[in-house]
């Protein structure tokens, strides 16, 4: 028998077992590896040779997979759930940290429902470039490992060539997981939450209070990560209950995209008609979604010393928690070193708000002004704002930080995949990652990549899962 390249030791098989199903990946003939992070190889102690398109695709397994079953407010609304087109292969262990490899696109499972369990080259080529990106930005994410077309034709708004992503993370344990798991006896919920806490909060004390600072804990990372999404302009697109990790990693990269032009509004999930998932809605959907994630929590209050009371002034700390991180943040991009006082970052935010200006541009040309040849930069309004900011920050080297050059451009993204579909090159693709692999430092790509796209380009684009 071939070695096989991953150690896997999978401590998902051994908690309740109505939490996962076993099963085996739809067979593929002909697997072709169109991209594979040799980076990620290294960071895992993987031997990117051994990663043959076989393994890659699921055709040549160590052990059984399972897919995980969850549940979880979908557009506001509970739904049981499941794994329908993904499957954990098992769980890597390497220098004491723990992965889920995962597959998705991998075929149908218990949980597919009416779906192909299925997914489209195009999809995870997009989502392998923005987990790539989110990684470079330094945001927590999910990354990928590779995608590997498959012989099928998917059909989708066009008919594509299907394709399997292999997705890492620390896991795939999602608040919804716990929504799940909450509708079934409370010692299940207590033994899952001992698992949870054992697995990605190991430093919290076993003491009474150890439950309260798990949700602690989950508050603080989620608020990390969309504090960073909003650092970088990112859109999630679809932060239902079942796409947010306990362990504050950004996953599901569908609908998602990079904001151009401020604005607060702007949204562009085909599915998301009312602008739920709006970029400046991730903050209280997130503490919406906490909210969930509370109640999913409560039946440990009949088995411990935490009372709801508690959980729900957690809750209560939500808005300081949240401006004092986001404040911190903007501040930083600014080149603010001080606490200072909020009023120059809001005054900041009219500004953004009314000049719609490109998001991330903007930081570059209060940083070097006279980068951008564009209007909403000549005017008086930020000559004198750009003032004011240079008497208490424009730090450089803060900024530098915290503001990319560089961002994955939706349209450019587009113009990628599609030269794939059409020509089967991935020339344009493979630049696109080059240019977000180092998206703070590099200095020497082509302006191109800073451009952002006409405004009725941006105004009738379109995202979907
Ligand atoms: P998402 O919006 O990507 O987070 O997916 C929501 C749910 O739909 C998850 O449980 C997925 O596994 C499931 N799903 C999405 N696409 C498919 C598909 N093509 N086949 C089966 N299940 C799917
Ligand atoms: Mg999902
Ligand atoms: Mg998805």
């Amino acid at each position: 028998m071939k070695l096989m390249p991953f150690s896997f030791d999978t401590t998902y098989k051994d908690i309740d077992s109505d939490l996962y199903s076993r099963v085996t990946p739809k067979s593929i003939a002909n697997p072709e590896i169109l991209v594979r992070n040799d980076r990620l190889c290294a960071d895992l102690g993987l031997d990117a040779a051994k990663l043959d398109a076989d393994v890659l695709a699921g055709q040549n397994r160590l052990e059984e997979p399972i897919a995980q079953a969850y549940a979880g407010h979908q557009y506001g609304s509970f739904t049981v759930l499941g794994d329908g087109r993904a499957i954990i292969l098992g769980e890597h262990v390497h220098d004491d940290n723990r992965y889920d490899i995962q597959l998705k696109g991998s075929g149908r499972t218990p949980y597919s429902g009416r779906g192909d369990g299925n997914a489209t080259v195009s999809s995870m080529l997009r989502e392998y470039l923005y987990s790539y990106a989110m990684q470079n930005l330094h945001i927590k994410t999910s990354r990928s490992l590779a995608v590997v077309e498959t012989d099928e034709a998917v059909e989708r708004r066009r008919t594509e060539p299907g394709a399997i992503l292999v997705r890492v993370m620390n896991s795939h344990i999602r608040y919804g997981t716990f929504q799940y798991v909450a509708g079934k006896a409370s010692d299940e919920l207590q033994r899952f939450t001992d698992y949870v806490i054992d697995r990605h909060y190991p430093q919290l004390d076993e003491t009474d209070r150890t439950y309260l600072e798990f949700f602690d804990a989950v508050i603080q990372s989620s608020i990390e990560m969309v504090v960073d999404w909003l650092r970088v302009g990112f859109i999630h697109g679809v932060m239902n209950t079942d796409n947010m990790s306990v362990d504050g990693e950004t996953f599901d990269y569908g609908p998602c995209a990079f904001m151009n032009y401020y604005d607060e509004e702007a949204v562009f999930s085909s599915i998301d008609k009312h602008g739920r998932y709006a970029f400046g809605n991730q903050r209280p959907i997130l503490r919406w979604n906490l909210e969930r994630f509370a109640k999913a929590l409560q039946p440990l209050c009949t088995q411990s010393a935490l009372t709801y009371d508690e959980l729900e002034n957690k809750l209560g700390e939500f808005e300081e928690r949240f401006d004092a991180q986001y404040y911190t943040m903007m501040r930083k991009k600014l080149g603010i070193d001080s606490d200072g006082s909020r009023e120059l970052v809001d005054e900041f935010l009219a500004w953004l708000r009314r000049s719609n200006a490109d998001y991330t541009n903007t930081f570059l040309e209060l940083e070097t002004p006279g980068t951008f040849d564009d209007s909403v930069f000549a005017t008086a309004e930020f000559e004198q704002l750009r003032h004011k900011l240079a008497a208490v920050g424009l730090d450089e080297e803060l900024m530098q930080e915290a503001n990319p050059r560089y961002i994955p451009r939706n349209y450019l993204v587009e113009e990628a995949l599609d030269e794939y579909l059409e020509t089967g090159n991935l020339s344009k693709f493979e630049e696109l990652l080059t240019v977000v692999e180092n998206p703070y430092t590099s200095k020497d790509m082509d302006s191109q990549f800073q451009q952002p796209p006409p405004r009725e380009f941006d105004a009738e684009y379109t995202t979907y899962c």
